[in-house]
């Protein structure tokens, strides 16, 4: 499917959100803009769709690390302001390493200053478009998602990825964000969309089949807990060998068990043995083919 004129997706690999840049009206708009890790190789692809100097908003979705560590460097390159929800705001500009789950996966990401702040319905001018800002809680307090009501199009972050959404952190939130995600869930059913454009992973084509499996999938985790223990681990687990690579089994562990996530996870998972679940969860990349174990060091064979 081809995206509507002004869109630009940058579909990103497993730990940088995607971007996306609405071009047209006063401006272009970027929406999200990846891991700080990545951040000149994030500038330089809005580089090479925009000029960076005519950038007129920043918006971030929410408050994770994935989706605003770009947003310095771009700052830097063209002075822009930045855009986000209420909740988001209140979180950025205390940076509540909690919330943002710095202090959770031992992270770190550089202070995000805020010029703009949007509420639940408002609707706000993004390039050649108008599109509704819809609040999403679950898999973070302060989501929010950007519905354009002409092209039928949604910008979703984390809140729907293709019959998935981003983790569930139970752990820092609370066991109350699965009943969040899954009202997001009924609330995006509501609209009528034609086409996502994710946080990560590809664009939705079939949104309201999406949403569908999505919905089963929240229902099973409400029914197994464990599940959704593990969906969040097996995501984590992934991320951190991404961040650390290459390093040695041995030592990916014992970073690993040095941090609160293993052993907040692995008995919800039904593992009493953090380590011995890391082990497994590492197997099980190398055996699906997304890792690779060589001289004694992993190493991710899915992009970044
Ligand atoms: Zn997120």
């Amino acid at each position: 499917m081809t995206l509507p004129p002004h869109f630009h997706f940058l579909q990103r690999g497993w730990i940088n959100s995607n971007t996306v840049i609405i071009t047209g009206g006063a401006g272009p708009v970027v929406v999200d803009t990846g891991h700080p890790s990545s951040a000149a190789e994030t500038v330089g692809l809005i580089g090479q769709i925009v000029d960076l100097a005519a950038i007129r908003l920043i918006v971030n979705t929410h408050c994770h690390w994935d989706h605003i560590g770009g947003n310095g460097a771009l700052r830097g390159v063209s002075g822009v302001p930045t855009a986000v929800s209420a909740a988001t705001a209140h979180i950025l500009t205390t940076h509540d390493r909690r919330l943002m789950w710095l202090d959770y996966f031992a992270a770190d990401c550089e202070p995000v200053t805020v010029d703009i702040t949007w509420q639940d319905g408002d609707v706000v001018e993004l390039g050649a478009y108008r599109f509704e800002v819809i609040t999403t809680p679950g898999h973070a307090p302060d989501s929010i998602a950007l519905y354009q009501p002409e092209t039928r199009l949604l910008i979703s972050a984390d809140a729907l990825h293709e019959r998935d959404c981003g983790i569930l952190n139970t752990a820092v939130h609370g066991d109350h964000i699965l009943d969040e995600a899954i009202t997001t869930v009924e609330k995006l059913q509501q609209y009528d969309i034609a086409l996502v454009l994710p946080g990560h992973g590809g664009m939705i084509t079939d949104p309201p089949a999406s949403l569908h499996a999505l919905a089963r999938r929240l229902a099973e985790f409400k029914t197994y807990p464990e599940k959704m223990a593990l969906h969040l681990l097996r995501r984590v687990t992934m991320t951190a060998v991404l961040l650390a690579q290459p390093i040695s089994r041995q030592q990916f562990i014992e970073e690993a068990l040095a941090r609160p996530w293993p052993h907040d996870y692995a008995p919800r998972a039904n593992c009493p043995d953090p380590e011995r679940l890391l082990h497994q969860l590492l197997d099980d990349f190398i055996q699906r083919g997304l890792l690779r174990e060589q001289d004694r060091n992993l190493s991710s064979l899915v992009p970044r």
